[in-house]
């Protein structure tokens, strides 16, 4: 295949997806998420040989959410190595992101490291005793390292708002406390899990930070080749929540969604790509994201099932 022309591509999703009337639903249960305009667009894409293109909204900052669990997971291998997957499961959920159901059943363990009840384990484990602050500044440092950007800052305000109204994440916490799953005071794993969330990027330093999980000779080498290709794996499976089996289907690569309408998608040796519009389809990821990425997909002919 000829290199695909990846600026004549993103110029025509873009049109069409900025005139686009279908655009899902913002998220409004963080109410500081609520104040996104969802006319918002904006994709990004870094390749293997460093070459970077964008459209859209490309130089706006927008709330990474979820996608932040990528990170966060990254820096809990390093620090723990399989150890963590005493505390933490890697199946596919099938539930919701924020569902509580499995926690009884599965005596306080979570199903996989993607939904909110496995990603507060992850940063409880990271947190292990240390000042949030320490914890988080850890974590800005590993983002800004991969993304080569020294900018790239938490919005105390979307924090703030997360911690105001975040029971049920509480709920989720208090639960697994109770099974002895979490080691740190519910109220200081959430204090961290809620800033390490509001972390805002670009689609321009997003796709760069994602550099790491291309496993592609020239980028940057955060983490071992096999542990790469594991985080890949379980964004495959779970980086959707209930939309994971539906986002392979239709992408066909790893990617990790968030309720802010981010989505970092990976197509393994070959790019890096970010993916932002705010409004979200009823399993929480950007629905005009995922339509932008399976275009992109398709188009290039990337995808990771041949
Ligand atoms: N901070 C959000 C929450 O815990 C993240 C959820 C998401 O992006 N899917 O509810």
């Amino acid at each position: 295949m000829t290199d695909p022309d990846i600026a004549a591509i993103l110029d025509e999703i873009d049109s069409d997806q900025s005139a686009n009337e279908d655009r899902g639903k913002v998220a409004d249960y963080i109410p500081e998420l609520a104040t996104v305009n969802p006319a918002h667009f904006a994709m990004s894409v870094v390749l293997a040989n460093g070459q970077q293109f964008s459209t859209g909204d490309a130089s706006l900052p927008f709330s990474i959410q979820s996608v932040s669990k990528v990170f966060t997971l990254a820096l809990a291998l390093g620090r723990l190595g399989d150890r963590l997957w005493d505390r933490v499961g890697r199946e596919p959920s099938g539930l919701a992101f924020n569902s509580i159901l499995q926690l009884e059943h599965e005596q306080g363990i979570p199903r996989n490291p993607f939904v909110n009840a496995g990603a507060i384990v992850v940063t409880d484990a990271i947190l292990a005793g240390h000042a949030p602050r320490e914890m988080l500044g850890e974590l800005l440092l590993f983002i800004r390292t991969a993304a080569g950007d020294d900018a790239i800052h938490i919005n105390e305000n979307v924090a703030r708002s997360e911690t105001e109204t975040g029971h049920r994440n509480f709920a989720l916490a208090h639960f697994m406390r109770a099974h002895g799953n979490l080691l740190n005071p519910p109220e200081l794993t959430l204090g961290a899990y809620f800033h390490q969330c509001a972390v805002e990027m670009t689609t321009e330093q997003l796709a760069l930070a994602g550099r790491f999980l291309m496993n592609a000779p020239d980028m940057p080498r955060l983490v071992s080749r096999e542990r790469v290709r594991r985080i890949n794996a379980l964004m495959m499976t779970c980086g959707h929540y209930d939309g994971s089996g539906d986002f392979a289907f239709r992408v066909g690569l790893p990617g990790k969604s968030g309720v802010g309408g981010g989505i970092l998608v990976i197509a393994p040796g070959r790019a890096s790509i970010a993916v932002w519009s705010p409004g979200l389809n009823a399993q929480g990821n950007s629905k005009l994201g995922t339509e932008a990425v399976e275009r992109l997909a398709r188009r290039t002919g990337w995808s990771v099932f041949g």
